[in-house]
């Protein structure tokens, strides 16, 4: 059974600490370097349930897209809901490891799982990181479709293939539109309008489009958007992390068992479309 350290090794290999932004706060949270792992949980977001789920599985360690404290603290008191995460884990002997935007942008990332997800054929990064000589590392994903899809019948492609969240997904532009091209990120996408623009694609899918970037964007070009749960964008790189140090694993003959949280951790609970929505405000 490896221990810890160990396991830590093939992630900061897999995710690199240093090609994470600046203002990320990514890697071991909380662990002892010494302490042997058998089981490993993946999840997207660090909350209660997700460290009881981690609890529950016997895990030694979890490994979560985003981090439990973004910024510094002074307090792992209990009595804030962190503070009660990281109590659980540490009294049940769970470590925690976060690979944010390091994962974001290496190769494969976590936009390479969105777009496997939905079955995209990779072209190239969104915004290549100018670090990597081979092209292939970078925030989001250029995709190519198999078949020309309308926009109508690719965010119901999303709807279908990404992981239930109340959210659904939503899309802006003429649903009979074509769409051939792509560019997807996992996460909060609404920052990287100008690349897609320049990228010339057909439909960007992203999660957390807010008004005015979203209008702004369809007044400047054809594009369309297509807007999915934050976490329901993100939830496919856990199954591909895992199946990474699964093959770490079989390398180094641990015998790691690797778990995905399938619970739902994005905070939307329930979602009402409008019985009249077409029809507009009121007169
Ligand atoms: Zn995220």
């Amino acid at each position: 059974m490896p221990v810890l350290s160990d396991v830590i090794n093939a992630l900061d290999t897999l995710w690199p600490r240093a090609r994470a932004e600046d203002w990320d706060a990514v890697g071991p949270v909380c662990g002892d370097p010494g302490a042997g792992v058998d089981r490993v949980l993946f999840a997207v977001d660090p909350v209660r349930e997700v460290a009881d789920e981690a609890v529950a599985l016997g895990a030694g360690l979890l490994v979560t897209h985003h981090p439990l404290y973004l910024r510094g603290t002074t307090s792992v008191a209990a009595d804030t809901f962190k503070g009660r995460v990281v109590h659980t884990l540490i009294r049940n002997g769970v470590a925690l490891y976060v690979a944010h935007t390091n994962a974001d942008r290496a190769d494969p990332g976590v936009s390479d799982a969105l777009a496997a997800a939905l079955g995209l054929r990779v072209t190239g990064p969104l915004v290549p990181d100018p670090d990597d000589p081979s092209g292939r590392r970078g925030l989001g994903r250029l995709c190519a479709l198999d078949r020309p899809l309308s926009l109508r019948e690719f965010a119901a492609l999303a709807a279908e293939r990404l992981p239930a969240a109340a959210q659904g997904v939503r899309a802006a532009g003429d649903p009979d539109r074509t769409v051939r091209t792509v560019a997807v990120c996992g996460g909060s996408g609404d920052s990287l309008f100008a690349e897609v623009r320049a990228a010339g694609v057909d439909a960007y899918l992203t999660a957390d489009l807010r008004h005015h970037p979203a209008s702004e964007a369809r007044e400047h070009s054809p594009l369309a958007l297509v807007d999915a749960a934050h976490w329901a964008t993100e939830w496919p790189w856990c199954e591909q992390a895992a199946a990474q140090l699964d093959a770490v694993s079989e390398r180094h003959g641990w015998g790691l068992r690797t778990h995905v949280s399938r619970r739902v951790t994005d905070p939307w609970t329930t979602h009402h479309t409008a019985p009249r929505a077409s029809e507009g405000a009121p007169n």
